[in-house]
């Protein structure tokens, strides 16, 4: 079985969120299943190189975007600490840029010439590198030309090769669809017959994501129940009408987190480690972290943290109105995030009127969020919607129980505590509205004052499995299927 899985961003080369973690993970996981899975992304000058810089594997490719040409070369490296190939499609002019997708809060106007030119380039490489996949594994809009493409191109429609391989098309957030206006068409040199209200046409203009769930053969997301809520108005972000089209071909196959990066007992991050066996570790964890962030140290004062994109999908509009009534309590809160230049100075503005009290550090900061798991003690995520979330997977393997709200993969991944704390790993809050956080915060500092049955849940939420291998085999059942009809 090959696969080539095309992705906008992969940990740990360029990274915005949890595309680039799952991106990173999930082929290493295939590869141990026996399938020759390699990656491709662009060639960001961004990129951070993990080892060998990577070696140039074909020097042209000619891309043609309408009336307009563009060249690709494309250099191969590996994923860190495997075999794993991994290809980056080169153009400077297009991805040698401050950021992947914007800079100061905006778009690149001709994102979707640069991600256009990405998906076209990817097809072509097949051909040039003489490795045909079976299937394509396309995430987000980025990619979703990719499908649109192989059936619509007349170049690669006629290719032998290329009209055989089957697509499928992996969905991460439906907030972000790759809308455009109906020019890019013949900008981007598109078949025209792929605009029309069952193509890629979505009110007048172009949404790339759509063309993507149009036209690919089988649909996945992150998370069982966030393939169930996208098929309803409230989640859908207007395609859920396209989705229940194709609700027989979308499934719904939960991430998983890579224990190498994120486990407690190795962390290259952390002053001190621990695991579910033994939890000492984790109070020097937590006194370094309030040292670092200007906290009092305060062993017993319950440490809130919350590492988050600030944009409102996070919970915002119900945490910060709640944020008083919450400082007044006896508990601190660490804020690490970037986003919405007004949920920034919302909370800085707050943390400066509680000194030792809270605090918040708004840049991307990895190590910090690797001890900012490590040293709290209730990791903050009360999503408006989340399609599968990566933090609470983090949080319960880190002894941090998470408060989430019970949406998407959160729902399917965190388990609400009994009323006798008999069972469940978390706190979980059921409407989206500020009483149900402050609620599910005082059940969390009720069980706080318990440390007894603070422990054992804290040592169930860690014994959780949430580990790649299990639904790498999902994706693998699924190229199966999806080659199999090929043949
Ligand atoms: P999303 O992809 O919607 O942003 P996820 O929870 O799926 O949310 O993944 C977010 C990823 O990005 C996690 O790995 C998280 O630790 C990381 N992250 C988010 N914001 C920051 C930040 N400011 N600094 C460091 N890591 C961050």
């Amino acid at each position: 079985m090959k696969v080539l899985l095309l992705s906008s961003e992969v940990a740990p080369f360029a990274k915005t969120g949890g595309l680039a973690d799952v991106a990173g993970a999930l082929p290493l996981a295939l590869k141990k299943l026996g399938i020759d899975v390699r990656v491709a992304m662009p060639g960001y000058s961004a990129i951070q190189w993990h080892g060998e810089v990577p070696e140039i594997v074909l020097p042209r490719i000619d891309v043609a975007l309408g009336q307009d040409h563009f060249r690709a070369s494309v250099t191969q490296g590996q994923l860190p600490q495997s075999d794993v190939p991994i290809y980056f499609i080169n153009n400077p002019g297009l991805f040698h840029r401050d950021g992947l997708y914007q800079e100061n809060g905006r778009d690149y106007v001709d994102n979707p010439h640069r991600f256009a030119f990405f998906c076209k380039a990817a097809i072509w490489m097949i051909k040039g590198l003489g490795w045909v996949p079976d299937v394509i594994h396309c995430n987000d809009w980025q990619t979703a030309l990719v499908p649109v493409l192989l059936k619509s191109d007349p170049a690669m429609v006629q290719d032998p090769e290329l009209r055989k391989i089957k697509t499928l098309f992996s969905i991460h957030n439906m907030a972000y669809q790759g809308n455009f206006w109906q020019e890019v068409v013949a900008e981007l040199g598109l078949n025209p017959a792929v605009y029309h209200p069952e193509g890629l046409e979505y009110y007048g203009a172009v949404n790339t994501m759509k063309g993507g769930l149009v036209f690919a053969d089988k649909l996945s997301t992150v998370s069982p129940t966030y393939a169930r809520e996208i098929q309803t108005p409230a989640f859908g972000c207007g395609l859920d009408g396209v989705l229940r089209n194709r609700a027989q071909d979308l499934s719904g196959i939960l991430n998983g987190i890579n224990y190498d990066e994120w486990n407690p007992a190795t962390d290259k991050h952390l002053p001190a480690h621990f695991s579910a066996e033994d939890l000492r570790g984790k109070a020097a964890c937590k006194r370094a972290l309030q040292e670092e962030l200007g906290l009092k140290t305060a062993a017993d004062v319950p440490l809130l943290v919350m590492i988050s994109r600030l944009d409102p999908q996070k919970g915002l509009d119900i945490l910060l109105p709640a944020l008083p009534e919450i400082l007044q309590k006896d508990v601190q809160l660490a804020v690490l995030g970037t986003g919405r230049a007004d949920y920034e100075s919302m909370l800085a503005e707050i943390a400066q009127r509680h000194p030792g009290q809270m605090a918040v550090t708004l840049k991307f900061d990895n190590g910090l969020a690797h001890r900012m798991e490590a040293g709290g003690d209730i990791f903050l995520m009360p999503s408006h919607f989340e399609p599968c979330g990566l933090n609470q997977l983090y949080s319960l393997r880190y002894g941090t129980l998470p408060l989430v709200r019970r949406t998407g993969g959160l729902a399917d991944s965190v388990e609400a505590l009994a009323p006798d704390a008999r069972w469940g790993t978390g706190f979980v809050m059921e409407e989206y509205l500020e009483e149900e956080l402050l609620k599910a915060l005082q059940q969390a500092l009720n069980l706080y004052k318990m440390p007894d049955l603070w422990k054992k849940t804290q040592v169930r939420a860690m014994n959780k499995d949430f580990s790649w291998a299990k639904s790498a085999q999902v994706y693998a059942d699924l190229y199966e299927e999806m080659a199999g009809a090929r043949a």
